[in-house]
């Protein structure tokens, strides 16, 4: 059996390594490093496969999310209400432009924001919701929507772990993650669900405005060439990154598919153990499991990580420490107990390794270790 890892690089790039190498030559032999064909090529395939206007790439997912809040014009001491289950990146952005982070707790089954907590927590002040489509599942946006209308606030997606996730509307339509709210933001790091091989980003937009103002603020505030309308900074996607993205995006719905069939070998490995929730999926989004993520109950959560990598399974937890107890955003001034969910959620949950070139006698070992942890 190849060794298990959370996330197998390598045996993707052994299959599709010959594509990608030739991507990068044509790169290296044009010498266009910044700004060469391919990043507007890759921006264009990537509208056509998200059903969105404008894609607008950038250096990385933080960038994406900074980019966001700027060009929406926040001012110091406005309000973005965020999740406080994901990775800082989202509420870092915030806290870095003068604006005050929000966070509210998550709903227990989803791992996703809480639509009742962000109304609650919706002041005079409030200016942008922040939901978070973590794990790979949307966020339930329809309801996080009706209040943005009805309060006048913008939403921004973070749709870092969710590239290719399918929002279902109650009327029957879809959209894809990241295209609902004003602006949507995604990550190209390595492990994402489509990543490059270094850092990448992107944000997508159905408004021409926003779009124009993105591109010129992430390339220096530049109008035309040496002529400056916005402050800007220097965010960019590379060529080379643009051109093996392109070999990548032909592959993501295959590569997300594959995801659903391994989540769906360890939901069924896992049905009867009463130890262990699996990730819930909700009515409203497909999943597309950047990450599966168990519930552990009883407190077993770390003796389970540990037995595992006496067996050579890697495991992660994501994430062990709620934003509002870091020493960074102390500041913030919440209390210990102030987000329940948050807090027992980080107790509890482990995420199993996940991507789509996992062998069958992989997850076959997997699951039959986590049982045998129960059984015992
Ligand atoms: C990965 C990630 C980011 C940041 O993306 P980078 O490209 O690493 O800057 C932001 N938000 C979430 C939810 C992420 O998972």
């Amino acid at each position: 059996m190849r060794e298990i890892q959370m996330v197998d690089l390598r045996a993707q790039y052994e299959k599709i390594g010959l594509e990608i190498d030739h991507a990068i030559k044509e790169v290296l032999l044009s010498t266009a490093f910044i700004k060469g064909p391919d990043v507007k090529l890759f921006e264009e395939e990537l509208q056509e496969y998200m059903g969105v206007k404008h894609v607008v790439s950038c250096a990385n997912g933080t960038d994406a999310l900074y980019l966001a809040m700027m060009v929406l014009g926040l001012k110091p001491g406005d309000e973005v209400i965020t999740t406080n289950f994901t990775f800082i990146a989202t509420v870092e952005v915030v806290a870095l432009l003068g604006l005050k982070p929000v966070i509210v707790d998550p709903e227990p089954a989803t791992f996703n924001i809480s639509v009742e907590a962000v109304r609650k927590a919706i002041t005079p002040k409030t200016k942008a919701i922040v939901p978070v489509h973590l794990f790979g599942q949307c966020a339930y946006m329809e309801s996080i929507m009706e209040l943005a209308n009805k309060h006048d606030l913008f939403v921004i997606e973070d749709a870092a772990q969710a590239t290719g996730a399918d929002y279902l509307f109650k009327n029957g339509t879809t959209k894809k993650a990241g295209t609902i709210g004003h602006i949507g933001t995604t990550s190209f790091f390595p492990s994402k669900n489509l990543g490059c091989y270094g850092d990448g980003g992107a944000l997508y937009t159905n408004d021409e405005a926003l779009a124009r103002k993105l591109r010129s603020i992430a390339n220096h505030g530049m109008k035309v060439r040496y002529q400056y309308d916005n402050i800007g900074v220097n965010s960019r996607l590379d060529t080379i990154q643009a051109a093996l993205l392109r070999v990548k995006l032909k592959h993501l719905s295959k590569f997300n598919k594959a995801r659903i069939e391994v989540a769906n070998s360890y939901d069924g490995a896992f049905a009867g153990c009463r130890s262990i929730s699996v990730p819930e999926r909700a009515s409203y989004s497909s999943h597309i499991f950047h990450q599966y993520t168990l519930k552990v109950k009883n407190g077993k959560r770390d003796e389970l990580k540990k037995f595992l990598e006496s067996k050579k399974i890697p495991s992660m937890v994501y994430y062990p420490a709620p934003l509002h107890v870091q020493k960074a955003y102390g500041y913030l001034g919440y209390n210990e107990n102030d987000f329940p969910v948050t807090t027992s959620l980080c107790k509890e949950v482990l995420s199993l390794p996940m991507h789509p070139d996992m062998e069958k006698d992989q997850i076959d070992y997997i699951t039959t270790k986590v049982l045998e942890f129960f059984d015992k």
